[in-house]
């Protein structure tokens, strides 16, 4: 495989979803075993069914929380981990690449592993495998801090994850599939903006932006293109 040498960039970010993380064994979103298919959205993804009955949402997200704990970062996030300075985008909220060492990662979509208030607007970290409490200072109960069906992006995430990749010169797509909006507009906004982009996917999205594209897994593809680097 033709290695890229990252000493030619001086901006680079990678873009990941799901399939970033689907050898570590986190299921993907849409195909075989993605989690929709066994799970209804509607009774644990989204602000009506958390205001029905949260503690039943909370512990479907704890079960999500520990399913992800039996999961380890592998190869490709180690090899984006290891590349100093260069910036992750993802769309995940599984906390890998930061297992795996990562630093700079914008995640569109929150995290597993924050919890919010809608009351008083705290946030709180929780890494724990149940979490410490449910319920904030303020007596309210706290929500898992991700995205959810029906949730808008928060805009200032949304606007940093744009700066970014409106400034790189580098574009690595890894895992996504491409059509959850607004995240799938930003391989267009890399192309616009000069960057060469590199698309990773072993069934490619057929977008027309990129200027490569590498058919197979994050973990087996990630290690060998960056080889030299
Ligand atoms: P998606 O499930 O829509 O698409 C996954 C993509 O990954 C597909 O294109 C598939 O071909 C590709 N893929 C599968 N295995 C791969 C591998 N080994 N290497 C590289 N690519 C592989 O995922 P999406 O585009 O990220 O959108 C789904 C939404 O669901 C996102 O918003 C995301 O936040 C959320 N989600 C996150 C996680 C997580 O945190 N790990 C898991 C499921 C869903």
């Amino acid at each position: 495989m033709q290695t890229i040498d990252t000493e030619n960039f001086s901006a680079i970010v990678f873009f990941t979803g799901a399939g970033m993380s689907a050898e570590s064994g986190v299921p993907t979103y849409r195909g075989k075993g993605g989690i929709w298919g066994s799970y209804s959205i509607d009774e644990y993804a989204c602000q009506k069914a958390f205001e029905r009955d949260p503690e039943k949402v909370l512990g479907f997200h704890e079960k999500r929380r520990r399913s992800v704990l039996d999961c380890e970062p592998h190869g490709g996030h180690r090899v984006i981990a290891g590349m100093p300075g260069v910036r992750v985008v993802t769309q995940n909220i599984d906390g890998m690449h930061q297992r795996a060492g990562s630093r700079d990662v914008i995640e569109l979509h929150g995290s597993l592993w924050r919890l919010r208030c809608q009351k008083c607007g705290s946030r709180k970290e929780d890494y724990n495998e149940s979490y410490e409490s449910t319920r904030c200072d303020c007596g309210n109960w706290l929500r898992p801090d991700i995205i959810w069906f029906g949730d808008m992006l928060d805009a200032v995430v949304m606007n940093r994850a744009s700066a970014v990749i409106a400034s790189c010169d580098l574009f690595i797509s890894v895992g996504t599939s491409g059509v959850v909006w607004p995240a799938a507009g930003f391989p267009d906004l890399a192309k616009q903006s000069g960057a060469y982009c590199i698309e990773i996917n072993p069934e490619p999205s057929g977008a027309s932006e990129y200027d490569r594209v590498i058919v197979g897994n994050a973990g087996e593809v990630l290690p060998e293109l960056f080889s030299e680097s």
